[in-house]
């Protein structure tokens, strides 16, 4: 069976004009021969009547009880009213559909409410639909537990949907539809002349969405990098294929292309807190009390930095005071708080053992007097913490200094 899998954002489902679009793509796979699985999230971002985050705000007015157990089941009703929306617009077209929920479409998770994780996939019944001749529509999100509870799958859900099907379903492509022409060098929201990259290995777009690329959720390209699945992360408004997402060792045609690149992109996270603790001659154990405590508390630490006479690292804005409480009530340690920072990922395959890529960044953010709080890198990301207002000016800059707004930036 050749089967496709597409999965429309919350901007693609969000009006009546940008639902025909989608009905446009999925007339377009018919017309190819795809048995098709449709995922969908719930209509429209924040605001919107049928929005996850309007439907959170409901209980937030009431002061913001209610049990993870019953938030999912609040939550799952947004993909609910889009996915069954959807199906009356095709049904319109003439196009036969069917509507399963997550449990129905036979993804099953564990019972983490609110961020559950799947545990399995059966798509008999997909499978079944399918044969019938029948469009899919599954609700992008959630999933139900083995004894029938629904839960959903945290932010970045619906792609993780997809990604999940599409390797249970054995699909020929997981087409990621959003607002956007597909991965680009760095957010079009902060660079107006950042550039689609035509192709990203698994690798490099789980780099990219762990430090901030919000395009597609990294837990979703984990999962379509085990049986290899190719991804396209594609616009909903156009018929351009945008970025392909594969295994380079796959595609051997690939290898020129990709391998020469220096720097894919360049990707930001705000809202993070930098916290420094001093350390006396002799504590030697303070290090792992520090890191111990934040664990137990189920606080995670990031940009970690430690040397004999400072420990360095940042948690989430809204963890800050409880993280530098417990330092203080449980380890007696009065730490430094620097809030609203931001961290800047510069992000390539190819930056291990490169020399100059390092300098380079702090020439950049050095033209722009901008200050660097603390700085990292691994073998294919180099991170630098700046300030929060300073984040957007940093981003810029070093798109500009690699040249990432052209095409051939290598
Ligand atoms: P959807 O509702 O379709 O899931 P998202 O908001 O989750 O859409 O993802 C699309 C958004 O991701 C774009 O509007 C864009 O602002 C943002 N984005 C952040 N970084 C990148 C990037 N490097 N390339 C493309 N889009 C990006
Ligand atoms: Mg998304």
């Amino acid at each position: 069976m050749k089967i496709l899998v597409q999965k429309f954002g919350g901007t693609s489902v969000a009006t009546p004009e940008t639902r025909k679009q989608v009905i446009h793509h999925i007339k377009q796979a018919l017309a190819e021969k795809y048995h098709l699985v449709v995922v969908v999230s719930a209509m429209g971002r924040n605001g919107a009547p049928y929005a996850t985050d309007t439907l959170l705000s409901l209980v937030r007015e009431n002061g913001g009880a209610l049990a993870p157990r019953e938030q999912d089941l609040l939550l799952s009703c947004g993909e609910l009213i889009s996915a069954t929306t959807l199906s009356s617009q095709l049904a319109t077209c003439g196009i036969a559909s069917v509507v399963l929920t997550g449990g129905q479409a036979g993804i099953i998770t564990n019972n983490q409410f609110t961020n559950a994780q799947i545990v399995k996939v059966n798509p008999k019944r997909i499978y079944e639909e399918l044969k019938q001749g029948k469009v899919v529509i599954v609700t992008g999100f959630q999933g139900q537990t083995e004894d029938g509870e629904i839960t959903t799958l945290g932010r970045g859900g619906s792609d993780t949907t997809a990604t999940a099907l599409g390797v249970a379903l054995r699909a020929q492509y997981v087409d990621i539809f959003t607002d956007v022409e597909g991965v680009m060098t760095a957010d079009p929201r902060i660079v107006e002349d950042a550039t689609p990259l035509e192709q990203v290995t698994y690798y490099e777009m789980c780099n990219l969405a762990f430090e901030g690329a919000k395009v597609v959720h990294p837990r979703a390209i984990e999962i379509a990098m085990q049986t290899n699945i190719p991804v396209r992360i594609r616009s909903t408004m156009s018929d351009h294929f945008g970025t392909l997402v594969t295994n380079r060792s796959e595609q051997n045609e690939l290898v020129g292309e990709i391998h020469d690149r220096l720097i894919t992109g360049i990707t930001q996270m705000a809202s993070v807190t930098q916290i420094k603790i001093a350390v006396q001659q002799g504590q030697f154990d303070l290090h792992l009390k520090v890191f111990q405590k934040m664990a137990d508390h189920g606080i995670s630490v990031d940009f970690i930095s430690v040397n004999p006479s400072e420990i360095a690292y940042t948690v989430k804005d809204d963890q800050a005071e409880q993280a530098a409480a417990i330092l203080r009530d449980e380890l007696g340690i009065e730490p430094l708080l620097h809030p609203n920072c931001a961290k800047v990922s510069t992000v390539g395959a190819g930056i291990a053992g490169i020399p100059g890529v390092m300098a380079k960044i702090v020439e950049a953010l050095t033209e722009e007097d901008i200050q660097i709080l603390q700085s990292a890198d691994s073998h294919t990301t180099i991170w630098v913490l700046v300030k929060g207002e300073d984040m957007v000016k940093a981003v810029r800059a070093l798109h500009r200094k690699f040249k990432l707004h052209q095409v051939n930036n290598h």
